[in-house]
């Protein structure tokens, strides 16, 4: 939305197409905050140093300090256009300490961040004239001569497939984490951008790179926000003990996630756990505070682990929560096929690296959407209308016939459980290459299996069935380039956590993985880390 935005202003034609309501895509359920250094103490210098030791050094330095000298405007910008921040005592706007930040930089709308910013962009949508088609479902990109000419996609109501002919687009379909079985993000996080930009030719970098949060819910999945420690909440283990002491020192609950992460892991691997869990303490913040800065997290916590925070700790484990990698842009969202842009969860800068910190990602997707927006606008004022190839219609209408044609395979669901069972077994916190291998064994398999998928529903109206399936194509793809990444990297960097390389090695690892699809085979080569001035140090909490 905040490329369209960007684009209708320059006095383009803009359309916006959705797969949900705009309003219920997953950023809604955004929590904690979006980083921007707004105090005169604190520095966009010291923002984006903190995101590259966040990134464990993998992060490109340039489009690094890019996202943190711009944030402070596009804070203000998201103000004027309606978010309403939460303020301390002063009237200025209220920044929380959040995991592995230097200062007290994040902005919150209580704990329901997301929601407020998604709101006030999908108002400047409609002010904007952008024309919205929601519950319409891309199932292709159409490029051809290495040039974007548009969509095609689905209907949800009628079931009938569109081409939506554009001189550009701009992807910006989130993440993938309902690769794994359980996660933090919504039914709509397949990772649909990245497999089809990788079918159209474009290239997927560090894939191998899964953030596991450290607070989520057992058996949902459901975040408890980072902003619950930003506040002061404490971790502990079955023996009563604050065991982040241990693992840093000096920040504790507020090391980076990838450290906590691994640190809960440890302990409940060592038997001091609490059912696989920890447990996350807030009674000492008291009524008053947990109902004003956390009163979400109470409801959350009350209806799905039934436990009250006011009188109980919460159990808590790590979870698959976002994709540090996706589709490969330059600080202007552009892909390597003309026309072809991409922002947000879905792409990758990459300005995250090895391990992104909280309250960066909307400030990812609001920074590089509004960049995006523009240099796409600015390429369509600069290009004739290409054109929309006939064929591609008819090709994937055939695809649609033939997946409904199709009887006496299995359903895509159990796939799809196999799939997301696999990636927890095989690719989760701490991984190996015994693991990591069998768990891309797995993966190979099920595509294989997956083309013999069959429907049961085979009707035009509301075919979500039939979705699933598109979806789950997708996913596969987006497993393995997770996978193949992940076997590759023989080192221990950000959320790559290799048990048989637990040492992060920047002589022979400190690039970017690249994965392009030729010919149906996915292939990996890399890319070299832009430094600028943060020279790669050891990591310290
Ligand atoms: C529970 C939770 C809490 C979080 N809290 C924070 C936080 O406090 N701070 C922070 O910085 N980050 C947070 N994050 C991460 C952050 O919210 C996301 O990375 C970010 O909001 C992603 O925004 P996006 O616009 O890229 O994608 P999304 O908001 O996921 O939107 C994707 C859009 O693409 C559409 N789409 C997808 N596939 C298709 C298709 N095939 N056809 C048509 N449309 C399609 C969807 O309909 C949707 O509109 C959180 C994430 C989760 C899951």
């Amino acid at each position: 939305m905040r490329a369209a935005i960007e684009a209708a202003k320059s006095g383009l034609n803009v359309a916006l197409v959705t797969k949900v309501y705009p309003v219920r895509s997953h950023s809604v359920a955004a929590q904690g905050g979006i980083n921007a250094a707004l105090n005169p103490a604190d520095s966009w210098e010291n923002h984006a140093f903190d995101t590259v030791k966040g990134s464990d050094y993998l992060g490109d330095q340039d489009a690094i300090e890019l996202l943190c000298r711009e944030a402070p405007e596009d804070i203000l910008a998201l103000e004027r256009m309606g978010a309403v921040w939460s303020r301390d005592f002063d009237g200025n706007i209220a920044q929380r300490p959040f995991g592995g930040a230097g200062y007290p930089r994040t902005c919150y709308l209580a704990d329901r961040t997301g929601h407020g910013i998604l709101h006030v962009l999908y108002e400047q949508v409609i002010r904007h004239g952008v024309i919205i088609y929601d519950e319409w479902h891309v199932v292709k990109l159409v490029v051809k001569d290495n040039a974007a000419r548009g969509v095609i996609a689905i209907e949800l109501k009628t079931g009938r497939l569109h081409r939506l002919h554009s001189k550009a687009a701009v992807i910006a379909t989130g993440g993938y984490g309902r690769v794994y079985k359980t996660t933090t993000n919504a039914l709509s996080s397949t990772g649909d951008g990245m497999g089809l930009a990788l079918s159209a030719g474009a290239a997927l970098m560090d894939m191998e790179f899964v953030q596991f949060h450290p607070t989520t819910l057992p058996r949902t999945g459901i975040l408890i926000t980072e902003g619950a420690r930003g506040e002061g909440g404490y971790l502990l283990n079955s023996k009563g003990e604050r065991f982040m002491e241990k693992y840093a020192p000096k920040v504790k609950e507020l090391a980076s996630r990838d450290v906590v992460s691994r640190a809960e892991q440890t302990e409940i691997d060592a038997g001091r756990g609490v059912d696989g869990c920890v447990l996350l303490d807030l009674r000492h913040l008291g009524a008053e505070k947990i109902n004003e800065r956390l009163p979400q997290i109470r409801d959350i916590a009350i209806n799905f682990a039934g436990v009250d925070p006011i009188e109980k700790p919460i159990p808590v484990r790590p979870g698959a929560h976002y994709s540090m990698g996706g589709i490969m842009t330059d600080v202007n969202g552009m892909t390597a096929i003309a026309g072809l842009y991409a922002a947000g969860e879905s792409a990758c800068v990459s300005v995250h690296g090895a391990n992104r910190l909280g309250g960066n990602s909307l400030l990812d997707a609001v920074v590089f959407g509004r960049r995006a927006g523009a240099a796409a606008s600015e390429f369509c004022f600069q290009t004739a209308f290409p054109e929309f190839p006939d064929s591609s219609l008819k090709d994937a209408a055939h695809e649609v016939a033939d997946i409904l044609k199709r009887d006496g395979g299995e359903p895509a669901f159990i796939i799809r459980g196999e799939m997301t069972a696999a990636m927890e077994n095989s690719c989760g916190v701490f991984r190996d290459k015994e693991r990591l291998t069998k768990g891309l064994e797995n993966i190979r398999e099920l595509k294989e299996r997956y083309k013999k998928v069959s429907l049961s529903d085979k009707s035009d109206c509301f075919n979500t069935e039939l979705l699933a399936v598109v979806e789950l194509g997708n996913m596969l793809d987006v497993a393995k380039a997770i996978l193949i990444g992940a076997v590759n990297r023989e080192e221990s960097r950000g959320a790559h956590s290799r048990t048989d390389f637990p040492r992060r090695d920047d002589e022979k690892w400190l690039k970017h993985t690249l994965i392009n699809k030729t010919n149906g085979e996915l292939k990996i080569s890399c890319k070299d880390v832009t430094i600028t001035k943060y020279k790669p140090a050891e990591r310290k909490y």
